[in-house]
């Protein structure tokens, strides 16, 4: 069974005393591929080295997160686009749009996204989605980017039905994590009205931890419990939703 996180900080701070022995975990969990989202430029070289420790498993995406679109955030854009121009990434992400921290830079986050999306397009690249506080803002951008290229992944899918359908028409996967597994994350409601060939898995560790985890650091090995949910959900054994769900990470990713 190989079972890919298509979304996993394994460089954070929060990892640093036991990274190894955190990665170990996974890889004997299944956990073999590993999706690696930029957040801005300070966190480059820790995604660099990851990759040189695990060259098998891990894939680099590169972009500028929408809550690190600062005073500065041209800069961090040029950077984003010379190591685009440098080597090969995996995705352009994680990119978007996020409401709920701060709304002083709407229209920075906005321009910064459009931007990422067209360099996404020149590459011919996934875009990895983060929305929060703002699906009316991301769909608006999409609506207008939509189609030429535009593909990727929805991270976090937290939204309705009626938005899983919205993200499905502009080639957007779903990124199912931790959430799915909380007793008041409401998609595990409608998911089995989603075809699982739109589904991607995903941890987003160290955050959103999965239960019987909630509330603590998460972990990639953590991606289990929303297999089990997901079996759950699709009446479908664990193995079958993790071969699934991996091929699907191959058609987005490429790899
Ligand atoms: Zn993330």
């Amino acid at each position: 069974m190989i079972i890919t996180d298509t979304h996993t900080h394994l460089y954070s701070e929060a990892f640093d005393e036991d990274r190894d022995a955190m990665v170990q975990r996974a890889l004997e969990a299944g956990v073999k591929r590993f999706f690696i989202p930029a957040i801005d430029s300070t966190y480059t070289q820790s995604m660099l080295d990851l990759e040189s420790n695990y060259p098998e498993n891990v894939f680099l995406m590169m972009g500028l997160h929408p809550t690190h679109v600062k005073e500065n955030y041209k800069e961090e854009l040029a950077l984003v686009e010379e190591w685009l121009a440098k080597r090969k990434f995996y995705a352009v992400g994680e990119i978007g749009i996020d409401l709920y921290w701060d709304k002083t830079f709407l229209k920075q986050q906005q321009e910064a996204f459009v931007y990422q999306i067209r360099l996404a397009k020149k590459y011919q690249l996934p875009i990895v989605i983060h929305c929060r506080e703002s699906f009316d803002e991301i769909f608006e951008i999409l609506e207008q980017e939509k189609g030429d290229g535009l593909f990727g992944i929805f991270h976090c899918f937290t939204g309705t039905l009626e938005q899983a359908y919205k993200a499905k028409s502009y080639n957007m996967k779903l990124g199912i994590g931790g959430v799915a597994t909380f007793k008041n994350g409401k998609i595990d409601q409608f998911l089995d009205q989603i075809d699982l060939k739109h589904i991607v898995l995903e941890t987003d560790s160290p955050y959103l931890a999965p239960v019987p985890y909630r509330g603590k650091r998460n972990e990639s090995a953590y991606v289990l419990q929303v297999l089990e949910k997901l079996s759950g959900i699709y009446g479908m054994p664990v193995e079958e939703i993790a071969e699934i769900t991996t091929e699907n990470s191959k058609e987005v990713f490429g790899v």
